[in-house]
């Protein structure tokens, strides 16, 4: 008889390697079929704020990434048009919080790595096709048909395949729209530090906004976000122009506007790790109305919520959604005797997706119409920007990063640690 798998989870980005800790912590092993041939580290670095750093702690990760950034104190926004900067100090975290701290991805996507089974992560297998069939008990399997014309079966599937997820095209979810920009993101690397504070610096201007993060002693974050408009001539730049034009590009047409230090850091970027693509987004009500599951098959993480990056909420949105989908079909495993019954994780799943449809389209929106304003181009837009958003943006974002999704069960290790 062919084997089937327990749970399969298709991507091995952030939020699928983070489901697959989660529901280790109950002693399910979950299999993670990732296209790439490796972990793939697109975007190079990552801003988690206070509620991503609870919910690594949940799962038990937070301890080997936490030591190695400084937290960040303050957001230094700087109007290139007018000259006025404003100063926002990053809303003091409760008590023993961690964040926010901007971390290289790959140091995430390692340290979450390393939490699971090598034979766990299946790298070069790219799912083409789901379709379902039922088992002999009448529970209905997925069927996943793979690149090499291979067949995986899953009693529960998880989708946490990106933006462009087939998982969510097969549940009906509506598919992502066009923000109407572009971002860039890139490190850049001072070999002998680039001497700054570990504050975020932004540069806004009309139609256009950027600015970096130093947030080791060497290295530092840059990121543009760009109307389309301003870049679809013949000469313009698309996500598969070379990176070397595309720092090229942004010296060209846009450091001529942003004050020295902004070129500087575009001149020491390592190109390897710049990236330019389009920026997506699920609409906030195919979120709260659409089909986030189907019996034992959901969506997690970008496949989910697609968001602009405009508050760096869609990854840590993706760590919640790990907790949360592990402690639901954890907790159905262990009231059933260490099964999964399909029947029961179905109800598990349903749980899940009430608990985190209405936070995450509420961070869509607001993610949203952050970027909205900060493009700057309209005096409407200008006028909103200056006048109220930096203003009143500290105490709306402290309450989307104070959220805690809870936490999980604790290994025998982290309970009994060795006395010194
Ligand atoms: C410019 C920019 C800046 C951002 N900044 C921040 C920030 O500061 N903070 C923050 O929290 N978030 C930020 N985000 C958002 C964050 O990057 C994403 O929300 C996060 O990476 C989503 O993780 P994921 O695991 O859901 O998806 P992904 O990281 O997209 O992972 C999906 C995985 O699935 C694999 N895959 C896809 N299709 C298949 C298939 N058919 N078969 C097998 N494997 C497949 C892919 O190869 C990939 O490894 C930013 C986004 C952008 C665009």
């Amino acid at each position: 008889m062919e084997r089937v798998e327990e749970v399969v989870i298709v991507g091995a980005g952030i939020c699928g390697l983070a489901i697959a800790v989660a529901l280790r912590r109950y002693g399910i092993q979950a299999v993670v079929v990732e296209r790439a041939e490796s972990l793939r580290t697109t975007g190079a670095s990552i801003t988690l704020a206070s509620n991503a750093w609870l919910a690594l702690e949940a799962l038990g990760v937070s301890h080997k990434l936490n030591p190695h950034y400084p937290t960040l104190n303050k957001s230094v926004v700087t109007n290139l048009s007018t000259g006025a900067v404003q100063i926002s100090p990053f809303p003091p975290n409760q008590s023993g919080r961690v964040g926010p701290k901007t971390v290289h991805r790959k140091a995430l996507l390692e340290v979450l790595g390393e939490e699971l089974p090598r034979e766990n992560i299946r790298f070069s297998c790219k799912i083409t096709s789901i379709s379902t069939e039922l088992d002999g008990q009448g529970s209905s399997i997925a069927l996943l048909l793979m690149e090499d014309g291979s067949h995986i079966k899953a009693k529960v599937l998880i989708g946490c395949d990106g933006v462009h997820s087939q998982v969510a095209r097969w549940l009906g979810l509506g598919e992502p729209v066009d923000s109407g920009r572009f971002g860039l993101r890139a490190l850049s690397v001072y070999p002998q530090g680039h001497g700054l504070d570990h504050d975020v610096f932004r540069f806004t201007h009309t139609g256009f906004n950027g600015g970096f993060v130093p947030f080791t002693k060497t290295d530092l974050y840059l990121y543009l976000t760009t109307l389309k408009s301003r870049d679809s001539g013949e000469e313009g730049i698309t996500a598969k122009t070379p990176p070397e034009l595309i720092q090229k590009y942004v010296i060209e047409h846009y450091c001529k506007d942003f004050p020295p230090e902004y070129l500087d850091v575009v001149n020491h970027v390592d190109v390897s790790t710049l990236t330019w693509a389009p920026l997506k987004l699920r609409l906030p009500w195919n979120v709260i109305f659409g089909k986030l599951s189907k019996g034992t098959i959901t969506v997690a993480g970008d496949a989910m919520h697609p968001m602009t990056p405009d508050l760096g909420q869609g990854g840590c949105c993706a760590l919640e959604d790990a907790v949360v989908l592990g402690r639901c079909i954890g907790n159905t495993y262990l009231k059933n005797g260490q099964k999964l019954v399909s029947s029961e994780v179905a109800k598990a799943i349903d749980e899940y997706v009430e608990a985190r449809r209405w936070r995450v389209a509420g961070v869509i929106t607001a993610s949203f119409i952050s970027g909205w304003v900060q493009d700057g181009s309209s005096w409407l837009k200008r006028f909103v920007r200056d006048a109220i958003f930096y203003r009143f943006f500290a105490q709306y974002a402290s309450t989307v990063i104070n959220y805690d999704c809870g936490s999980l069960p604790r290994t025998s290790a982290e309970s009994n640690p060795k006395q010194d």
